[in-house]
């Protein structure tokens, strides 16, 4: 599929030994990862993630571990990240060993980049916004679609910091995602080369994501279908790095009645530390688990032991996103 391979030895990264892709079941102790980015308050949206990234470890007998996707100082906000982390214990989530910060692994990302400028993969761009729109509608290309402008013409611009972007190769990426089915997407004709060094000084997170998956040895990623369309790109950073690629699963996402997903922007209310009850059986409902009315107050312990035993991925709806309007609004909006 990719033809450039490069192999090299990242000091932190337990990722040699990470499950190999594939429609199988891991051959090697499940891990799987939450990985919230701290732009506020824990939604139902986010609980759904969560709670099946969660299920779906420990019906595994696996680890789940928290990373904290803190890389954007521009969209953090300010205490978000500790309201998280206490969100989650006070739905009754534990997860395995200390939190991964991605604001401490700035120098694992820059290895990584180097390496990728290295081996030619990587060049830096100078484009604003404006340049690629304008590129685009000439070259009648999709929106987003990067148009391969700053492509092989050593960019250098002293007064301006550079973005930098990975080159893609002209090949389709295809895999099975454990829920959503066989899922391709030609690279170069619907994404062109993206960016994994922002113009800001910030790495970008489908670089940090790989990195971070394969340093924590994730052998399955767990995550709404919001991301469905993101996992190309990093299977193809993954390939060209010689990491393993994890299994993938996109649970459906909560959307409003125009379709969109929970979040601040449509409304989405944060969640309750008071009375979690309420939402876990709800995420557990939206999950397809069918829990019974009984859960809803018989505390919260008792409520992980009945999802625990009584998970089953094949309940789970198998589409991108569920609607959950005809359900309780008052959990979901604000
Ligand atoms: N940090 C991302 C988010 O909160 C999730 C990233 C991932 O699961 O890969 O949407």
């Amino acid at each position: 599929m990719v033809e450039t391979r490069f192999y090299f030895v990242m000091q932190d990264m337990e990722s040699q030994i990470a499950a190999s892709a594939g429609g199988h079941e891991p051959a090697r102790p499940y891990v799987g990862r939450f990985a919230p980015s701290p732009t506020g308050p824990l939604h139902f949206g986010s609980l759904v993630a969560a709670m099946g990234s969660y299920l779906r470890a420990k019906s595994l007998h696996g680890r789940w571990l928290v990373r904290m996707e803190d890389i954007d100082p521009l969209r953090e906000v300010r205490g978000a990240a500790d309201q998280i982390l206490r969100t989650l214990e006070a739905h009754g989530f534990e997860w395995h060993g200390p939190v991964m910060w991605q604001s401490s692994r700035r120098e694992a990302y820059r290895s990584v980049l180097d390496a990728l400028v290295k081996i030619g993969l990587a060049y830096p761009c100078g484009c604003s916004r404006k340049q690629l729109a304008e590129s685009r509608a000439f070259l009648q290309l999709p929106a987003g679609v990067y148009p391969g402008t700053c492509r092989g013409r050593m960019v250098t611009n002293a007064r301006k910091r550079l973005a930098m972007r990975v080159r893609v190769d002209d090949a389709e990426i295809a895999f099975v995602d454990r829920l959503q089915g066989e899922q391709r997407q030609d690279l170069l004709r619907e994404v062109g080369d993206f960016v994994v060094y922002r113009a800001d000084g910030q790495y970008a997170y489908q670089l940090a994501v790989v990195v971070d998956d394969a340093a924590q040895g994730i052998t399955e990623v767990v995550r709404g279908s919001d991301l469905l369309d993101s996992t190309p790109r990093q299977i193809y950073l993954q390939q060209v790095l010689g990491l393993n690629t994890p299994g993938y699963l996109h649970l459906p996402v909560a959307v409003n009645q125009d379709g969109e997903k929970l979040s601040k922007q449509t409304h989405a209310a944060p969640l309750s530390h008071v009375d979690p009850l309420p939402a876990l059986w709800h995420a557990l409902d939206f999950l397809g688990q069918g829990p019974p009315v009984e859960l809803r107050k018989d505390g919260v312990d008792a409520f992980w032991r009945w999802a625990m035993a009584h998970w089953r991925q094949e309940r789970v709806p198998a589409c991108p996103a569920v609607s959950c309007v005809a359900r309780a609004a008052q959990i979901f909006y604000e």
